[in-house]
């Protein structure tokens, strides 16, 4: 039927969008995220780095004008100098349920 079904495939703009999701160092899944919330510092924003996957969790200030891959490559850096404490929060309550003793 309809001619008019131009397929409009999904242009894939290249819109220098840059990604938000890395790859995780502590498990391997590309499930990180860096979000980044207001700081108490000025001049400086806090970066929210969270794991869907593991769960790991760490926050710092970074100055405002960084990206989140900027702040990705910085938390690589200490993640692989051991210098940081990581958190673990599960994002969901998964575990409760499955009692396997
Ligand atoms: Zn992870």
């Amino acid at each position: 039927m309809g001619r008019r079904r131009k397929k409009y495939k999904k242009v894939v703009k290249r819109v220098r969008r840059i990604p938000k999701i890395f790859q995780c160092p502590n498990c391997g899944s590309r499930t990180l995220t860096i979000r980044f919330r207001k700081s108490e510092v000025e001049g400086m924003k806090k970066a929210v780095i969270t794991c869907g996957a593991c769960g790991l969790y760490y926050e710092m200030n970074v100055p405002e004008i960084l990206e989140a891959v900027d702040v990705y490559g910085k938390f690589i850096d200490l993640f692989e100098e051991g210098s940081i404490e990581l958190e673990f929060r599960k994002p969901e309550e998964e575990e409760i349920g499955s009692e396997s003793a």
